[in-house]
């Protein structure tokens, strides 16, 4: 069953209301400059303040809170601030509250075994990654600003790959455990607020109902309450976004995708395009995957496809994998029904991963939950054409 279409607000709608708060904060200023450079002169300047002291008062009062709901406008779209600006989430352009954004965000590692689905709280990230990990088997990595959902889970362990691109959003990182190779990062320089379940009991608990290790859970909430406690809260100068324009030029279908991660049959994943939903349902192992709590269907607005070299780490015991984040390659991005070449590169461990069309222009997103695919070497992707397309 397709889920119910996203209840979102008219993104033309959004857009041109903030542009019209732009322009208007524009005139303002525009207006103050001129009435400096005209031709009254100095004298007649100082009596006309002299006499209109309080009019000028209440003139600067209202041109300081015109520029203050100036930089409020730049937030985004969506719901409506005090100010009357309107809030969207900086990472996926839904509507959000002022305080749901200005906050760390969550980064999870979510696991993929089919005992493990169906998962728990996937459906309100905001942006989810899933990659391989040892032996073809995918893992998930879900960030969280501007919801805060009851469960996630299950909570798994973490790999480096995954931590330089959690790492993009300054989060505090939810995990159990780590590959020897992840534990030299986190104990030498961690890059994050570093939340493993084997160091710090709380806030997590196992669900009885399934079994170890499958069944580690965290509420969203409680993992908030506990950051406090250990003042891991505050808010993130800069993070990766995923908006856009949603407009696609010069597309080619693509309405169905097959992804393989190189690995087992049971990680393989079809994604298929929805117009109802208006995003892509995920398959994996030809099962509609959904959430666990509301047992409805995940749907990915966009679907970024991003190609990645990996080879084995030198010395590791457990098959695990160097997946390289860092560098340059190419990718698709799928949004729409419509696919378009994408190109990405992250300068270093530290840098936030650039994506862009072929033509160096930035991806034209649509607001929403977006799904990175890091599809290592020996994984692929296929698309279906249509039949009309078949034809030609
Ligand atoms: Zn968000």
């Amino acid at each position: 069953m397709p889920p119910d279409p996203l209840q979102l607000p008219d993104k033309g709608h959004g857009a041109s209301y903030k542009r019209g708060r732009a322009a208007s904060c524009r005139t303002v200023l525009y207006g103050f400059a001129r009435a400096r450079d005209g031709e009254v002169k100095s004298s007649m300047l100082m009596l006309y303040l002299k006499k209109n002291r309080g009019l000028v008062v209440l003139a600067a009062l209202a041109a300081l809170l015109i520029v203050a709901s100036c930089d409020r406008v730049t937030l985004g779209r969506g719901s409506r601030s005090h100010s009357g600006a309107t809030i969207t989430c900086p990472i996926d352009g839904l509507p959000a509250t002022k305080d749901a954004i200005h906050r760390r965000p969550l980064a999870v590692l979510i696991e993929n075994s089919p005992q493990a689905r169906p998962q728990s709280g996937l459906d309100q990230a905001c942006v989810v990654y899933e990659g391989i990990t040892e032996g073809g088997i995918t893992r998930f990595l879900a960030i969280y600003l501007h919801n805060t959902p009851e469960t996630v889970g299950p909570v798994r362990s973490v790999r480096p790959h995954f931590i330089y691109l959690a790492q993009e959003y300054d989060p505090v990182l939810v995990h159990c455990g780590q590959s020897y190779e992840a534990l030299q990062i986190l104990t030498t320089a961690p890059p994050v607020f570093d939340l493993d379940q084997l160091k710090h009991d709380a806030p997590f608990w196992r669900d009885r109902s399934r079994r170890a290790p499958h069944n580690l859970y965290a509420s969203a909430e409680e993992v908030r309450a506990y950051m406090q406690q250990q003042q891991w809260d505050g808010t993130v100068q800069r993070m990766q976004q995923f908006t856009g324009s949603g407009k696609l030029l010069n597309a080619d279908p693509a309405t169905e995708a097959k992804i393989s991660f190189g690995g087992a049959v049971k990680y393989s994943l079809k994604l298929v395009y929805d117009s109802k939903a208006g995003g892509y349902l995920r398959y994996m192992d030809g099962k509609l995957h959904v959430d666990r709590v509301t047992k409805r269907p995940l749907v990915a607005k966009n679907v970024i496809v991003q190609y990645v070299w990996n080879e084995e780490f030198a010395n590791s015991t457990h098959g695990t994998q160097d997946v390289r984040v860092v560098g340059s390659g190419a990718g698709w991005l799928m949004t729409g029904g419509q696919r378009t070449k994408v190109r990405w590169n992250k300068l270093d461990y530290g840098a936030i991963t650039k994506f862009t069309d072929d033509y160096g222009a930035p991806l034209p997103l649509r607001d929403g939950q977006t799904w990175v695919e890091l599809v290592p070497a020996d994984g692929n992707v296929i698309f279906a054409q249509p039949v009309a397309d078949r034809a030609r």
